[in-house]
């Protein structure tokens, strides 16, 4: 429908690599709703236009620049800036109901039924299910409710740090008022699900409609063997990988073969004399997608700890099932 939108962001290129592949799949599973990317003003031009290739839509959201109440709270807390970019979304009032996804998510079949939904509508989160999880949810875009949540944004700030914290607490009642704003966890599923109730997963994971790559580790934080179909740096126990579509390998395959093409061609667009390199016009798709990844650091088993700890486990990596397994075997040796 021409009022109704699906809403991401990305803040830099690397999540404007997710929005991409999240845009392409939404295009791929043939949605009738309109694409819309908001973009920070440190995405530079070829993901630009190849976003404007994909969108319908893409919005230069620039918080520091802008003479309204967000940016006024952002001079308060910049720490939330992030947040008040995201709580951005509310301002598209062209459209009378938006979906929200973080640009770490996948689509796996249409989802367009989820405009039959009501604000504010999401899926649970797999680590504390009373609250919902920010990376899909269904809201109606309105200047009055944008001002309420960055008044609210700044006053209370957030529990978590993140916009996850912020509407929770402003869209209290969500885990209790009414169920109908309670999406299936198959509209939002994350890794870390697939590990806490590895049962519920083989029952009903081969229902998921999106995924969620959600915690530090990123899709595009790996590198990828376009002829091996591997995806490098992950240690996915063989157990668990035959169970279910490698979805690392779905964002890959997608992004090698939808998103990188354009993204060359932007890239020879322009003259190449700055910060585009001639890898990356030049390379071939594996060349080229051995440059997207950032290796991991190596981190001390002591901050691992604290990460574990709060919640920050690194699923596809370090903290994997293999890994653990193995540790569980050496103790019990
Ligand atoms: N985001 C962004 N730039 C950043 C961090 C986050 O554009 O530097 C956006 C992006 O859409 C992302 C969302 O905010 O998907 C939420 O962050 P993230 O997905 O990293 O959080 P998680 O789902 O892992 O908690
Ligand atoms: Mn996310």
């Amino acid at each position: 429908m021409a009022d109704q939108a699906f809403v991401t962001l990305a803040t830099n290129d690397n999540y404007a690599k997710g929005a991409m592949v999240l845009g392409q799949s939404l295009r791929n599973h043939t949605t009738t709703e309109k694409l819309v990317a908001l973009i920070g003003p440190r995405v530079t031009e070829p993901y630009r236009t190849t976003l404007n290739s994909i969108f319908d839509e893409v919005c230069l959201v620039d918080i520091m620049d802008s003479k309204d109440t967000a940016h006024l709270a952002m001079m308060k807390r910049p720490d939330l800036g992030i947040t008040f970019t995201k709580l951005h979304c509310w301002t598209l009032t062209h459209y009378s109901k938006c979906v929200f996804m973080d640009a770490d998510t996948l689509v796996l079949s249409n989802i367009d039924e989820l405009f039959e939904r009501e604000e504010l509508s999401a899926a649970p989160d797999p680590g504390w299910p009373d609250c919902f999880n920010s990376g899909v949810f269904v809201f109606r875009p309105s200047n009055e409710t944008h001002e309420k949540l960055v008044k609210f944004c700044s006053e209370k700030g957030s529990f978590d740090g993140g916009d996850q914290g912020v509407l929770n607490s402003f869209f209290n009642t969500w885990a209790t008022a009414d169920i109908s704003k309670h999406l299936p966890f198959i509209y939002n599923l994350s890794s870390i699900a697939i590990y806490s109730y590895l049962p519920a997963f083989k029952q009903y994971g081969h229902e998921a409609k999106v995924v969620h790559f959600l915690g530090k580790m990123k899709p595009w934080n790996y590198s990828y063997d376009a002829e091996s179909r591997e995806v490098k740096g992950h240690s996915l126990s063989p157990d668990l990988l035959h169970l279910h579509p490698d979805y690392l390998v779905m964002w890959w395959e997608l992004y090698c073969k939808s998103v990188l093409p354009v993204l060359k061609q932007a890239y020879g667009d322009i003259p190449c004399n700055t910060d585009c390199t001639e890898d990356k016009v030049c390379g071939d798709v594996k060349e080229v997608a051995a440059l997207a990844p950032v290796p991991p650091r190596q981190i001390s088993s002591e901050e691992r700890k604290q990460r574990w700890e709060a919640g920050q486990a690194d699923y596809m990596g370090d903290d994997s099932f293999v890994h653990i397994e193995r540790k569980l075997d050496s103790f019990l040796k």
